[in-house]
């Protein structure tokens, strides 16, 4: 293994000539609907940089999706994987089992809020987890109406397609989608008619309402929820929101699942984002920062919830992968090692304050929110609240000319999202955001 040096280093076009070459037999054979945020071919990540075929070393403010939280070659990881892939790579675990699995399934139960008894199930992406959460929480409440939030994002499956609120470019044209799921209003505090104070009450007495009058309490099986909405637009509900929501499932008999997918595994600072408003969900679902970029996806909760589903009702052939589950163990040990959730919360202070600095500059910077590593601007047209997805992408295309990767999000396309791994470094993170202020300057 070769440790990618941690500078940025820009010495052609972004993308440059081979990432362009690359990109035309990409064209020939890769299907349109795979997009790509920024198509330069990698050779090499880790740490705060990714470096690109031309040699290019871009300072990495997206972890692949606040995937690889731990770097993209964390030494644990490696280590624990590669071990694993020499001495096999795949059994099945529905077939015969193997102690990695269980381990992975410990951990979650130890890491993951609450201290009544839990139980997990191990599936590949992050849709899959969902899907299945929505299994569970069917078989065990024998009900069928599932409630999801405006601006939630849970995947791409047509399941989770009917889960998520947007409909470009999730959505159009991949109906129909599975019945019985209910869209509520959530606690946008930035643009709640009456402002971020009183969203919380007001969205927590509208939602209930809503799933009261429009669906029945009894028939819903499941509450599901991002604790800060990711795709939307890194939305931090309200403060009070979330707890109205678990209570009212709580007294109605419905399985409050947080989809963590985005937010667990230190990327705000905590080892769940729930735990802000003291929320021990029924169910969580997680995935991205599990294992270091294998691929894994979790579900875990209260054992008799899981425990509902038949034996043999759930599974798949490649859920909880040995060597994802190494994986997974690694990306565990260097969150605890070196104390990952003081290192995004460093992560905040650090952003917050020079994103703050660049608010009271830039009249097209609305809001700026989040926690931890999971750090949104929303720009705004001058003078008002109107989405400003021009000004969005115009920025983004600045700072990927200069080799810093940023990723946009948002309904309305207008967020700039930074989700940069907990194991950067300070300079490479003042070092992007530098470059960040200078593409303002310039837009
Ligand atoms: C990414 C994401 C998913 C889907 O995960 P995949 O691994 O892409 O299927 C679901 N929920 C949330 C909150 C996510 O951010």
């Amino acid at each position: 293994m070769t440790a990618v040096p941690q500078e940025r280093r820009v010495v052609t076009a972004i993308p440059g000539p081979k990432s362009q070459e690359l990109q035309a037999r990409r064209n020939a054979t890769v299907a349109a609907g795979v997009g790509s945020v920024l198509p330069v071919f990698t050779t090499r990540a880790g740490g705060g940089i990714i470096e690109d075929v031309d040699g290019n070393r871009l300072i990495d403010f997206g972890s692949g999706i606040a995937v690889t939280s731990v770097g993209a070659s964390a030494e644990a990881v490696v280590r624990r994987a590669s071990a694993q892939l020499a001495e096999f790579t795949h059994s099945c675990f529905m077939v015969t089992p193997y102690e990695g699995y269980v381990e992975v399934c410990e951990a979650l139960a130890e890491l993951t809020p609450g201290d009544h008894a839990k139980k997990s199930a191990l599936f590949n992406s992050g849709a899959e987890a969902v899907e299945n959460a929505v299994k569970i929480a069917r078989a065990y409440t024998k009900r069928q109406a599932v409630v999801v939030f405006d601006h939630g994002y849970h995947g791409r499956t047509n399941l989770t397609m009917a889960l998520t609120s947007k409909n470009m470019p999730y959505k159009n044209g991949f109906g129909p989608f599975a019945p019985e799921v209910y869209r509520v209003p959530v606690a946008y505090g930035y643009r709640w008619p009456s402002g971020p104070e009183n969203a919380g009450a007001e969205a927590s007495a509208q939602a209930i309402d809503m799933i009261n009058k429009q669906i029945g309490a009894d028939n819903v099986a499941a509450i599901i929820i991002e604790p800060v909405l990711g795709e939307g637009g890194f939305i931090e509900p309200a403060k009070g929101f979330l707890p109205a929501v678990a209570q009212f499932a709580k007294d109605n008999g419905i399985v409050f699942v947080a989809d963590e997918i985005q937010s667990g595994f230190c990327r705000t600072g905590q080892w769940f984002a729930c735990e802000n408003e003291g929320i021990v969900p029924d169910l969580i679902t997680t995935a991205k920062g599990i294992a270091g970029g294998l691929p894994l996806s979790a579900v875990t909760g209260r054992a008799e919830i899981m425990d509902a589903a038949h034996s043999g009702g759930l599974g798949g052939t490649y859920g909880g992968n040995p060597v994802a589950c190494a994986g997974a163990l690694g990306s565990i040990e260097t969150m605890k090692e070196l104390d990952l959730n003081a290192k995004a919360r460093r992560i905040e202070e650090i952003m917050k304050a020079r994103l703050t600095a660049i608010q009271e500059k830039y009249d097209i910077v609305g809001d700026v929110r989040g926690r931890g590593a999971m750090i949104a601007v929303e720009l705004v047209k001058p003078g008002g609240k109107d989405p400003n997805p021009e000004a969005t992408a115009a920025l983004a295309k600045a700072c990927h000319s200069v080799g810093l990767l940023v990723l946009t999000c948002g309904t309305y396309g207008n967020v700039l999202r930074f989700l940069p791994p907990l194991v950067i470094g300070e300079d490479l993170l003042n070092e992007g955001l530098d470059l960040l202020e200078q593409a303002f300057a310039g837009v």
